[in-house]
């Protein structure tokens, strides 16, 4: 947990999320701006910074978060959707705690 994150908080439950799933090791919960019609976040509730911080102790974490995207999806109504992670500033990164996007469904309203 680190004192300033944003998505720490979200884990937490002391900042409210449009929840979908949460077990552990993970929660998912709409994205607040939306890309498109769905759009969730995965996330682990281990604070890790970007992909470039994680290491083998992570790989279970990982593959979970890479496992659910399809079962999140399915219950979501998506059949097709596309899963991004966004790995630091340069890469596009704004909330600097590891999270998996998955979204589809056509454009955003
Ligand atoms: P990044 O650019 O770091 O990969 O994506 C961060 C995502 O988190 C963005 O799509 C942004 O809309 C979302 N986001 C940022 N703050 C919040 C928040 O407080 N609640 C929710 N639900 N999503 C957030
Ligand atoms: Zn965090």
């Amino acid at each position: 947990m680190s004192a300033d994150c944003i998505f720490c908080k979200i884990t937490a439950g002391s900042i409210p999320s449009k929840s979908i799933y949460e077990d552990d090791n993970v929660i998912a919960f709409h994205d607040i701006r939306p890309m498109a019609k769905v759009h969730f976040l995965i996330v682990p509730k281990k604070h890790i910074e970007t992909l470039k911080d994680c290491a083998a102790e992570d790989q279970d974490l990982l593959g979970g978060m890479m496992l659910l995207a399809p079962k999140l999806a399915a219950e979501q109504g998506l059949i097709g959707y596309k899963t991004l992670m966004n790995v630091g500033r340069e890469g596009g990164q704004e909330v600097f705690h590891i999270h998996l996007h998955v979204y589809g469904g056509g454009a955003a309203a």
